[in-house]
């Protein structure tokens, strides 16, 4: 489906659209201006004919995507008469959409310099500011800038949502969520997900400076912000079993099944660190069998199965692998752990057969995620996507199932 639909996002025809009604939303607003300016005046000079004209040019030139000569159109007309604010606005957006932030920053300037100004053109203005200094890199004077519009303006969410990824660039967690607490406020829809990350991330913060305590009750907070954070599950079981408390460790990464069971193989990692340090590892058993009954997924079975090895069942350690590979035939670390128990019993010849097999499947993928917003694709999992910074966007990509029939049924 997410095939389906980048496809459609990528047709040339949808773009051409997509910039269409930029372009006449543009133009709509200048018209608008331009008509409202004119009605001011019952005398239309020569000095606003020939101002008039050049407006209308570079308009025409905008709409035929021609950016340089409504440049300089445009330019001619805020020449004849500096009054039109409007006009400075579309040359400000477009020499950013050119990649000219200079020029576009010094637009903004002269229009919020300007004296008598209204106060909505000037907040207007300085939002667009903002936009360009973090085009420009400039994170700190961006975020100056917007505190500024929030200053006048303290319930505009589009200024709210500019500051707030601000916060996470800089990685200023605690801060990164009061904002979102504030569009929250003033704006519907679900925002517990990004909360609860934004709650986690404050937790990694606090354990990595060693406050355990401050750690644990934000991941706990993160949860109950957001019953599906499968992140805060992980990290509070990593902090158990940092402090050597395996089995509420356990216990925590085994509500993962429940809350997202596509996420269950996150858990198996730290699993398998976590009972190769435990004195009774009984409840790790059961809970993988468990989740190989429900789940039935290749990782599930690869934990088994290591976890079987570790306890000297080769032959339960290699029928599980095997599963493994029926469901996923790409998944390159459970063909090497094959081998690996094969090499271990002295199955050479067939230890051999294995890694060959493994070799003509390496240039398969075995985990590939999907960004639900913007279509990037990755073998990394990204609780926020680096490409449009959604959070929880990423689902894996479907299974490869094995294409021979026997296995399959
Ligand atoms: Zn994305």
């Amino acid at each position: 489906m997410w095939q389906t639909l980048l496809d459609f996002l990528n047709r040339p025809d949808l773009i051409t659209l997509i910039v269409s009604t930029i372009f006449a939303f543009i133009m709509g607003a200048l018209v608008g201006a331009w008509w409202f300016n004119t009605r001011a005046g019952s005398q239309t000079s020569l000095k606003e004919k020939k101002r008039d004209e050049a407006f209308f040019k570079g308009i025409q030139y905008l709409l035929s995507d021609d950016k340089d000569n409504a440049i300089e159109e445009l330019t001619k007309s805020v020449k004849i008469d500096s009054d039109t604010v409007e006009t400075y606005v579309a040359l400000g957006n477009l020499y950013r959409s050119k990649g000219d932030i200079e020029r576009a920053i010094r637009i903004r300037q002269s229009i919020i310099l300007r004296p008598n100004i209204d106060e909505n053109v000037r907040l207007g203005a300085l939002f667009d500011l903002g936009v360009d200094y973090k085009k420009a890199g400039m994170v700190n004077r961006a975020l100056e800038t917007f505190l500024e519009v929030l200053k006048k303006r303290s319930s505009d969410v589009r200024t709210l949502v500019e500051i707030e990824r601000i916060y996470e660039e800089l990685r200023d967690w605690d801060k990164a969520y009061e904002t979102r607490r504030r569009i929250a406020k003033y704006s519907k829809g679900d925002h517990t997900s990004i909360m609860a990350h934004h709650l986690v991330e404050m937790g990694k913060v606090s354990q990595a400076e060693g406050d355990y305590t401050r750690a644990r009750s934000l991941y706990k907070k993160a949860i109950s912000t957001n019953k599906g954070c499968v992140d805060a599950y992980l990290h509070l079981g990593d902090l158990y079993a940092e402090r050597g408390e395996y089995k509420k460790a356990i216990s925590i990464w085994k509500k993962i099944a429940t809350v997202d069971p596509r996420f269950t193989f996150l858990a198996y990692g730290r699993l398998e660190a976590a009972y190769s340090s435990m004195k009774n590892i009984k409840p790790v058993e059961g809970f993988l069998r468990e989740l190989a009954e429900e789940n039935g997924d290749a990782f599930t079975y690869l934990a088994l199965s290591r976890f079987l090895f570790a306890e000297g069942d080769v032959d339960g350690a290699l029928a599980q692998v095997r599963r493994a590979l029926e469901i996923k035939p790409e998944l390159w670390q459970a063909r090497k752990f094959q081998g690996e128990i094969l090499i271990h019993s002295g199955r050479d010849q067939e230890a051999l057969e294995a890694y060959k097999d493994l070799i003509s499947r390496l240039d398969l993928p075995s985990l590939r995620f999907q960004c639900s917003c913007c279509g990037l694709e990755g073998d990394r999992l990204y609780w926020q996507c680096p490409k449009c910074k959604t959070w929880d966007s990423a689902v894996p990509l479907p299974e490869h199932r094995s294409p021979n029939p026997s296995l399959t049924s």
